[in-house]
């Protein structure tokens, strides 16, 4: 009896807690909206104006554009963005669409336009059709897809590192030599690697673990939003709000205050301070090392940040259509340049005058029906891109830059939109208005190093480098966020997880 109220007791303390997140993006959402429904008293600063990091939207000539999330997987029924967004009550909220079932992602390559289904045996049955002498390890293939993504989500939900998983044969193997395992036929292999633009696949070191995940979420049913990833960075703070927490924007944290290994508060750029009983950092791993006060980590852990790669960067065109011009696909489009067979793989890794080796597409804003077709408002292409093209330009801010960054972005978004014209010729004629983005721009917009797309590059050669634990050396210190983990939607998501149930060992968010 004694103990048990002991133990309310504590319990109740637990709640009390105040948490401090740095971030307002995806991971610091997540986190702080799990924490704020357990009871967590949570506050969230974000440095930029508007919420949101990669959730961020924002208008123009009149309509919305994303920022970083235009198409993601789980959120099939069961899946685990469908369960996390139930447990957290804004799966009603997020106005999201299923990609098209019979083309969840249509392909067009020098040697053909694929419409890739969704579902696991329409996946295998699809790509048997188109290439019959290689169905048996097509079928294999999709297998081992299946049995990586398990072995790795399971490795996730049980808080573990990926000492399991690694248990699985092909776990790290590299995502390229997993296809050429399976299949021959050098034009399957290339098609296979479609989706490596999103998670900046690199051919000998991405681990077939990440292929395996982002194949096998897209081919369980992707979505997109259907009016704004925002919605869902507002649902987010929603739930930490109702909970009696708070969202503070045009926050930019400058330093965190840390004393026999506790972090006491942080500091931000304007003079503010916030105390706290426990802190998250959701903000790019390589900031926290520099804003932590000296000594606060260990030498061995400060290298390994500061020598992580990262993944590449993106070039965004944003096309504003003209009324009823262009017919709307519920899909995205992926374009590839040249005729080699090299596959999406080092998708960066081209020169200026070869550029862009490949291109993804979404349409966004229904017009409603023209002639009986519904008509896009507006198109959205990200393009993989080297950060050093652009480091010319390190020193400059948004809103600052010099006359001949504009002049190289213009042509860039030539290059780009002949691309895009090379399939869709129907877009000649058919834009009302143009604008871009760069590498830099994802820097200082995201606060992430060298604009990367997606954190810490993947490498299944170095693989304890490029996983990170949610705990640090300091006690009441967390970290969440894409370097962490799994970057995009669900690989945020999950991390989120981790890092709650971390500050919250009693807790089994997602049983
Ligand atoms: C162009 C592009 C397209 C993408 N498309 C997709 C997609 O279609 N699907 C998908 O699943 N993923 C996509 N991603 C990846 C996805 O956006 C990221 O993996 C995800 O947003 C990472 O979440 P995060 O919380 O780690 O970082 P972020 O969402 O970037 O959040 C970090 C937040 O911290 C803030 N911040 C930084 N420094 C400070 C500071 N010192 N003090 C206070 N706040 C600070 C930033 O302003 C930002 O709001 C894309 C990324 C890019 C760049």
């Amino acid at each position: 009896m004694y103990e048990s109220i002991i133990c309310s007791d504590q319990l109740e303390a637990d709640r009390r807690q105040t948490i401090v997140v740095v971030g307002g993006g995806l991971g610091g959402l997540f986190t702080g909206a799990l924490l704020a429904k357990n009871g967590r008293v949570v506050t969230v600063l974000e440095k930029n104006s508007a919420l949101g990091g990669g959730l961020h939207t924002f208008r123009r000539g009149g309509v919305e554009y994303a920022t970083g999330m235009h198409v993601f997987g789980g959120f099939s029924e069961g899946n685990i963005m469908d369960r996390i967004c139930r447990y957290l009550g804004i799966d009603k909220s997020l106005h999201l669409v299923a990609t098209d079932a019979d083309c969840m992602d249509e392909v067009f390559t020098p040697y053909g336009r694929y419409r890739i289904p969704q579902g696991r045996e329409n996946y295998v049955g699809y790509l048997s059709t188109l290439f019959p002498h290689e169905a048996e390890g097509i079928r294999q293939y999709v297998d081992a897809l299946y049995r990586l993504a398990s072995a790795e989500m399971s490795s996730f939900l049980d808080n573990a590192s990926s000492s399991g998983a690694l248990g699985e044969d092909q776990f790290l193997w590299p995502a390229d030599a997993l296809i050429d395992y399976y299949v021959a036929d050098p034009r399957l292999r290339s098609l296979l690697s479609y989706l490596a633009p999103l998670y900046s696949g690199i051919k000998g070191e991405t681990p077939a673990f990440e292929h395996a995940m982002v194949n096998t979420l897209h081919i369980d049913g992707s979505s997109m939003f259907a009016s704004g990833s925002q919605r869902m960075a507002d649902a987010l703070a929603g739930v930490i709000r109702d909970a009696g927490g708070e969202i503070v924007t045009g926050c930019e944290v400058e330093r965190v205050v840390v004393a026999e290994r506790r972090a006491v508060a942080v500091e931000t750029v304007e003079g503010r301070r916030f105390e706290a009983d426990q802190f998250v950092w959701a903000v790019d791993p390589r900031q926290l090392v520099e804003k932590a006060s000296g000594g606060t980590f260990p030498q061995s852990f400060c290298n390994r940040v500061k020598e992580a790669t990262y993944s590449y960067s993106a070039f965004k065109l944003y096309l504003k259509l003209g009324h009823g011009m262009i017919s709307y696909t519920k899909h995205p489009m992926y374009f590839f340049n040249g005729d080699d067979e090299r596959g999406a793989w080092n998708a960066a890794d081209v020169s200026i005058g070869d550029w862009p080796r490949c291109a993804m597409a979404v349409m966004g804003g229904e017009q409603g029906a023209v002639n009986g077709e519904q008509t896009a408002e507006t198109m959205t292409v990200v393009a993989p891109m080297s950060y050093d093209w652009f480091g010319r330009w390190s020193d400059s801010v948004v809103g600052h830059r010099p006359e001949d960054y504009y002049l190289f972005k213009k042509k860039l978004e030539q290059k780009l939109f002949a691309l895009l014209r090379r399939y869709m010729p129907e877009l000649e004629g058919s834009v009302e208005s143009v604008f871009s983005s760069t590498p830099l721009t994802i820097r200082d917009y995201n606060g992430i190093h060298r604009g990367s797309m997606y954190g810490f590059h993947k490498d299944c050669n170095h693989i304890m480098y490029t996983k990170m634990s949610v705990n640090t050396k300091v006690g009441n210190l967390f970290m969440t966020g894409q370097s962490v983990n799994l970057h995009g939607m669900c690989g945020v998501a999950i991390t989120s997880v981790m890092a709650a149930e971390a500050i919250m060992p009693e807790k089994k968010l997602l049983e």
